[in-house]
């Protein structure tokens, strides 16, 4: 089977509510020093479809993302770059060389336009053989993953009334919060939910780089400590460039310490791992290149006696599907899957597909993984024409 053209379509999705409840999408947050993604001026999503055709007629799917403020990239970055410069690389090469396509595209920068092409590239050989994704990269160990629900800010009562309502609601058994600014607040943010929630479900949090210092993302764990909320992990708490910050974090608190913002390829892992900065990996699809790159991550973490978490990116449908086969498939990771995207917008997917993902999630608060061939997930072409944007 050879690759016999790569296509990218660039659609825009506009989406009602907020990606994160409580904060809002486009105005700042006094206390809260991190950075949200997205950061679009309206609310629009960008994705890059990425499809690739071969000579046996079949089409695998995949998709880009962009997001500036995140991943660093534009919709037209991402777009150029599949079209012009990675797709044409592919064409008269065999799909199922998936790893050494990938490290032939393994360039600097433009991680998620890679991923776009690995997930691409996985459908089409889930396709090919009839099987889905997650049986060609390590086997189905879970048929359903349990979902995390994020939390934008807010008042502590607000927070803890948000998940109160996703617990009665959905039974979602896990929450992320946002914080990152004032360790004193954001620790009381933490107990109210603690409170509210009760002992059992898993409380994270995510500051997105907001502490300015090392040595406030410290107060804040020893304050949640004295507060009794039990928090399962930090994320990124400091900038990402700051691996000594998050070593010292590290060692000074109980509360596992992830890094998010400072781990997207091999080699920042192996970095955060040599400096002992990191309990937890958050990997993202769009951040390691795709699944190929992100199941090295995943094994040398595993290697270092560290665990890992599969992150929210707002995905579209392909990339959604590719989380829960990549979780499902590495047994290392932690359980609960981060899933903000749940209630974001309509995706592009067909009505069967959308409602895998769609709120309300199983009885349990979990995700079935798609069980069809490739990523399990059709694209539905009426609505990418109608969301399909113009780029030269
Ligand atoms: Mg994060």
């Amino acid at each position: 089977m050879k690759i016999t053209n790569v296509r990218a379509v660039p659609v825009r999705i506009p989406f009602d509510g907020e990606p994160y409840p409580g904060l809002s999408y486009t105005t700042y947050q006094p206390d809260r020093t991190g950075r949200l993604s997205p950061k679009r001026p309206s609310r629009v999503l960008d994705y890059v479809i990425v499809y690739i055709d071969t000579d046996e007629g079949i089409t695998g799917v995949g998709e880009a993302q962009a997001d500036i403020g995140f991943f660093g990239n534009t919709v037209e970055q991402v777009f150029y770059a599949v079209r012009d410069y990675l797709g044409p690389n592919l064409i008269g090469l065999d799909p199922f060389d998936r790893e050494y396509i990938a490290s032939a595209l393994n360039w600097r920068g433009n991680s998620c336009s890679r991923a776009g092409i690995d997930l691409a590239l996985l459908d089409l050989m889930g396709k090919a053989t009839g099987r889905p994704v997650g049986a060609l990269i390590g086997g189905v160990h879970h048929a359903r993953l349990p979902v995390s629900k994020e939390i934008g800010g807010g008042s502590p009562d607000d927070m803890a009334a948000y998940c109160v309502e996703h617990i009665e609601q959905y039974n979602i058994k896990a929450f992320k919060a946002k914080i990152g600014g004032n360790p004193e607040m954001d620790a009381i943010r933490l107990r109210a939910m603690r409170e509210a929630v009760g002992p059992e479900v898993s409380l994270r949090a995510d500051a997105n780089q907001g502490y300015r210092t090392a040595k406030d993302a410290i107060r804040f764990c020893r304050l949640c400590e004295k507060y009794d909320v039990n928090l399962e992990l930090l994320e990124q708490p400091v900038a990402y460039q700051n691996i000594q910050g998050m070593a010292l974090i590290r060692r000074s608190v109980d509360v596992l310490i992830e890094a998010d913002e400072g781990c997207y390829t091999l080699q920042d892992a192996m970095i955060l791992i040599r400096n002992e900065a990191v309990d937890v990996l958050n990997i993202k699809i769009g951040k390691s290149g795709g699944i190929t790159n992100a199941k090295k991550i995943a094994a040398v973490a595993e290697a270092a006696g560290l665990v890992t978490v599969v992150g929210t990116a707002l995905g579209l449908g392909p990339e959604r599907a590719a989380k829960l086969h990549l979780a499902s498939s590495t047994p290392t990771m932690l359980p609960h899957v981060e899933f903000s995207e749940l209630t974001l917008h309509g995706a592009l997917l067909i009505d069967a597909d959308e409602r895998i993902f769609s709120a309300p999630v199983d009885e349990d608060g979990c995700l079935p993984v798609p069980t069809g061939p490739g990523l399990g997930v059709t694209l539905d072409d009426a609505r990418i024409a109608t969301h399909a944007i113009m780029i030269d």
